[in-house]
């Protein structure tokens, strides 16, 4: 099945190949699930560890009719290659996923450097399964917190942490606290300490256990709503953040804190609201989720074309503000998208695909940067 496909070209040859220094983005094939497998085709398929080809084409089941769309017009897909930083077959681990993502960001955020990591995909893909996981496999934020523990255990003698952690959703352009839930929070610009949600509770895990544990009880707290197009469609984006601070043990500078956080972000799912036939309050749910994740993607768009004079469209929405000082500038960014290999789903594979391809963009440029991550600057 493979002969009428073009041969790796290699990493360095697909257009558009790499990131900036502080950008990864990946994507993660899930393995197919019972349904798929029986009644479906493979239409992605990692060929290299940077590599992967998208190719609809593939014979379907007889009766199977693409959605009509316009960006869904069978003859305009040839074999379409994408390079991401990585590409995960449906083999790969978590752990897999960890090393390649955060394992490298860590460092960054123990050096005072903001970072935000999203798991980005249609509803099914694999959000949850790689940011959170299950007790079998636990996921990216368990592996990014041992990581990070080790590490500071590993500097403990030169320098005091203090490392919190809280867990939110924004539901609906509203933020709500997964941990402890009462209402609606605000967010607030702070001169110093940067973005914040005001009441959002910290927490301090004593153990990897406890983590979970916290994670999982969040989890059960997140917006979930049965809709037509799934059972399972998840509506909100939830937001795990690490606050870490720091300072020298024995120095001159004893009395400065050099404080950094880490968001990993489960986004809500990017399939299009028009799929679902519900109205009213529903309906609205699905504009306010495109809403956030449209205006990522004008963000993510806006930094990538590197135009930092301009407009950097972070108060479009709640998601964004939030992110406004971990997303761009010198903060590390990864992206992982998740796809099914399905047939099935190849209208979200693509549109996933083409929103990964446009985040690769993203160009830090520290000098044209100011304001809180000017702190974290001044600090070194
Ligand atoms: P999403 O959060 O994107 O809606 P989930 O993470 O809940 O999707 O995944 C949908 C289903 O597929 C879940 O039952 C999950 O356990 C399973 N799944 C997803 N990714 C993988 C994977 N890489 N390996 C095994 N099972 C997976
Ligand atoms: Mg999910």
């Amino acid at each position: 099945s493979d002969s009428s496909r073009p041969k790796s070209t290699g990493h360095g040859q697909a257009k558009r190949s790499t990131s900036g220094d502080n950008v990864k983005v990946v994507v993660r094939i899930r393995p197919p699930n019972e349904a798929e497998g029986e009644r479906f085709h493979s239409v992605t398929e990692a060929i290299s560890d940077h590599m992967l080809v998208f190719d609809p084409k593939v014979q379907r089941p007889m009766g199977f009719l693409p959605p009509n769309h316009r960006d869904v017009n069978r003859r305009r897909f040839k074999d379409l290659k994408y390079a991401f930083d990585y590409v995960f077959g449906p083999s790969s681990s978590n752990k897999d996923v960890f090393e390649q993502t955060t394992g490298s960001i860590v460092k960054g955020v123990l050096n005072g450097y903001n970072c935000s990591v999203f798991a980005y995909g249609a509803t099914g893909a694999g959000k949850t399964h790689t940011m959170l996981g299950n007790s079998q496999e636990p996921g990216v934020i368990y592996h990014t917190m041992i990581d990070l523990y080790k590490r500071i255990n590993e500097q403990r003698d030169e320098k005091c942490f203090d490392v919190a952690v809280s867990y939110s959703e924004v539901y609906n352009e509203q933020v709500r606290d997964l941990l402890m839930p009462r209402g609606n929070l605000p967010i607030r610009e702070d001169k110093t300490v940067g973005v914040i949600i005001a009441g959002l509770s910290l927490h301090k895990p004593k153990s990897a256990e406890e983590l979970l544990h916290m994670l999982h009880f969040g989890n059960k707290n997140r917006t979930q709503h049965p809709t037509d197009a799934n059972a399972e469609s998840s509506r909100s984006h939830a937001v795990f953040q690490v606050f870490v601070n720091q300072r020298q043990r024995c120095s001159n500078f004893n009395s400065e804190v050099k404080m950094a956080k880490m968001c990993l972000v489960d986004l809500a799912g990017s399939e299009r609201a028009t799929h679902t036939t519900n109205q009213g309050a529903r309906f609205r749910e699905g504009a306010n989720i495109n809403r956030s994740l449209l205006a990522l993607g004008n963000v993510i768009n806006a930094l990538a074309d590197n135009k930092f004079k301009g407009h950097i469209p972070y108060r479009d929405s709640k998601l964004t503000r939030l992110l406004k000082d971990s997303l761009g500038g010198n903060c590390h960014t990864v992206m992982i998208a998740a796809v099914s290999p399905s047939s099935r789903s190849f209208e979200d594979t693509y549109n996933t695909l083409r929103y990964a391809d446009r985040a690769k963009h993203i160009r830090a440029d520290v000098s044209r940067w100011a304001g809180k991550d000017l702190v974290s600057l001044l600090m070194f």
